[in-house]
């Protein structure tokens, strides 16, 4: 069964550019309850560790670099078969290619900066949800 939450990143190209508020409002308005929030930013060796899976690609040292560039809000969020929908919510890798409305197309700029991330599965929802919060910052 599918389960009923995820986790996203507002990427830095996003905060840098002051689209953190739109981004969390269609969120909202698309149903998605927020469970937990903080805005950080990650070391080079949490975003070589969040991204662990990539480490053999060819965009890897850009893409650490540029995900420990500047503050990110990280977000856990709860609906209904959460991690597929949150997924076609926020259209594909490539801005470019993403549907239109959708959050990546609205405002990643390129494949890189593509304004937000979430997660694949249910299991790396998981995972990417302990990875950023302790259990006292969920609600
Ligand atoms: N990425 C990139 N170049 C690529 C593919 C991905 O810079 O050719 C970046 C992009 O920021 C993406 C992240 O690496 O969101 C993780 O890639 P993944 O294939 O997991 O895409 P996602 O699951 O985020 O859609
Ligand atoms: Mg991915």
């Amino acid at each position: 069964m599918a389960g009923d939450k995820t986790f996203t990143m507002v990427k830095p190209d996003a905060v840098l550019n002051q689209h953190t508020g739109a981004i969390i409002d269609l969120i909202l308005q698309e149903g998605f309850k927020i469970k937990a929030l903080k805005m950080t930013q990650l070391s080079v060796e949490q975003a070589k560790e969040f991204y662990a899976v990539h480490n053999d690609k060819p965009f890897f040292d850009s893409l650490i670099s540029y995900m420990s560039s500047g503050p990110i809000f990280s977000i856990i969020l709860e609906k209904e078969n959460c991690v597929e929908t949150f997924r076609d919510f926020i259209g594909a890798t490539n801005p470019a290619d993403a549907a239109e409305g959708t959050i990546r197309s609205l405002y990643g700029t390129s494949i890189e900066h593509n304004a937000v991330h979430g997660s694949d599965s249910d299991e790396n929802a998981t995972i990417e949800s302990d990875f950023h919060f302790s259990a006292e910052e969920r609600y």
